[in-house]
């Protein structure tokens, strides 16, 4: 494809992206397509010769998009949201036309500097304090791909910070988690080859990790010979958007000053953006005592994937154990110390420009279009929280989240069924809904009890998309309750 050929290509892609916006609304959310859809569409091999981009592009409609679940679409309540905004698409559109690794400094300054003030900017968007920020050379952000690979850099730089004081053998090393922890914990604890784990939450505290609970686990560890090293806390679970207690549990590591909190904030982080939640979420706390701190902007926060962002309250923790400068790495500025240089703050080596997109995204919404997105959703979810209310075969499993509800059907005339009865109704329920095409929604289980959940956030969604998707839940409760046999 030549200069020109791109011109037109890349026109009538930006036609057609526009057209798919559109049409969303219209479009079953989930795809219908059945597994192993796609290989007998598609020769065997690449083509020897290469293709015309409008043949390709007109297969892209064909074959692929029937493929696509529409994270974008209004009546989508599944999981979390996916941000998709189109100040992002042209941020990654712009970065992808100047590809660059950005490890060093040298190898794109504008790409380093310009992720460093971004992450300053995202920082004071949600509250983070002076602390975190990159401008003050303690602490700082980066951005990383995924919460997940948050929580892997942080547990490195915890097990480097405390081997630099102790020798510990591996073997010793404990990762605390919740039981309400997203499976990141046991992840990184398999990928580092390190103990995990998981301390029970109750229901009584909302499914939230307490003081108490935390207190007699390092108690018990410690008198084991155990050592744990650091604590993945989670502020808006995923399972139910639970808040793990920080004030109790930073006053429980006061005696455990060895232990780094690091707090997985991927959804609910980006509602610390409205200073109404900031008390709910602890964000005096997260100021004052933990570690380090991750968002995904890419999950409620308008930066489409991947956009997770990774503060420390001191990097010199975090570049010392990921600092590995072989001569063909080696700058006069890096030697200097007076840049920054990303890779000593992610695991891989090269990085993408993705900060073009969180400056495009902030720019183009400003922080009262973010708070406006976020308080939207919100509001979104207090209607649903309404409706259920109103119909007495819905139960609230756990009290509402921000924008996430997490429910069970229980009729009245058989709410003192026992959990496998009532569990049996609602993974039936949940099984018709999940085959409808003009809604997602997902469900987990807490604590033994089957329940669904309804996540609000997409952009589109407006107050008629969730009476529509109410109206669906309410169909298919009845349908399910007149086939159970409690
Ligand atoms: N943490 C929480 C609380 C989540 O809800 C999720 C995903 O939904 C993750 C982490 C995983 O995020 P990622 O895909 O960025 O690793």
């Amino acid at each position: 494809m030549d200069v020109e050929q791109f011109r037109k290509a890349g026109y009538a892609a930006i036609d057609r992206i526009c057209d798919y916006y559109i049409n969303l609304d219209s479009k079953p959310v989930s795809s219908s397509v059945q597994p192993g859809y796609l290989a007998p569409l598609l020769p065997k091999t690449a083509p020897e010769e290469g293709e015309d981009f409008q043949t390709i592009a007109a297969d892209y409609e064909s074959v692929i998009v029937p493929g696509l679940t529409h994270w974008q679409h209004p009546s989508f309540f599944a999981y979390f949201p996916t941000a998709a905004t189109f100040e992002g698409i042209l941020g990654d559109l712009y970065a992808n036309a100047a590809p660059n690794p950005g490890f060093n400094w040298s190898c794109s300054p504008a790409s380093t500097e310009l992720e460093a003030v971004v992450m300053d900017w995202s920082a004071q968007l949600l509250g983070l304090s002076s602390v975190f920020h990159n401008a003050g050379g303690i602490g700082g952000g980066a951005l990383q791909t995924t919460a997940s690979d948050s929580a892997l850099v942080a547990i490195v730089a915890a097990r480097e910070r405390l081997r630099a004081l102790t020798e510990v053998p591996l073997e010793e090393l404990l990762v605390y988690v919740t039981t309400q922890t997203h499976s990141l914990g046991l992840k990184a604890g398999r990928v580092l080859g390190l103990q995990v784990r998981a301390l029970e939450v109750r229901a009584e505290d909302r499914y939230a990790l307490s003081g108490t609970v935390l207190r007699q686990a390092l108690e018990e560890d410690k008198a084991a010979g155990r050592r744990p090293f650091i604590l993945i806390a989670t502020v808006g679970s995923t399972s139910s958007g639970a808040v793990d207690n920080l004030p109790e549990i930073t006053a429980v590591l006061q005696d455990h000053p060895e232990v780094w909190l690091h707090v997985d904030a991927a959804w609910a982080g980006l509602a610390l953006c409205c200073p109404e939640t900031r008390e709910a979420l602890f964000l005096d706390t997260i100021n004052a005592s933990v570690d380090s701190f991750c968002a995904n902007f890419h999950k409620w926060g308008l930066v489409n994937f991947d956009a997770s962002t990774l503060w420390v309250r001191d990097r010199k923790s975090l570049n010392e154990a990921l600092d590995i400068t072989p001569p063909f790495l080696r700058t006069a500025h890096g030697d200097a110390g007076t840049v920054v240089d990303y890779r000593n703050w992610h695991l891989g080596l090269g990085r993408r420009f993705r900060s073009l997109k969180f400056w495009f995204v902030l720019r183009g919404f400003g922080v009262e279009g973010f708070r406006k997105h976020i308080r939207q959703a919100i509001t979104l979810n207090t209607t649903f929280v309404d409706l259920l209310a109103d119909m007495e075969i819905f139960e609230l499993v756990t009290p509402p989240s921000l924008a996430l509800t997490v429910f069970r059907v229980v009729p009245p005339s058989h709410a003192q069924a026992d959990l496998a009865a009532l569990n049996a109704l609602n993974a039936a329920f949940f099984a018709r809904l999940a085959v409808r095409p003009d809604l997602a929604i997902t469900q987990t289980v807490l604590n033994g009890v089957f329940c669904v959940r309804f996540a609000v956030g997409a952009a589109r969604t407006t107050q008629a998309h969730v009476r529509a998707a109410f109206d669906v839940l309410v169909e298919e409760a009845h349908a399910a309750i007149a086939l159970w046999e409690p």
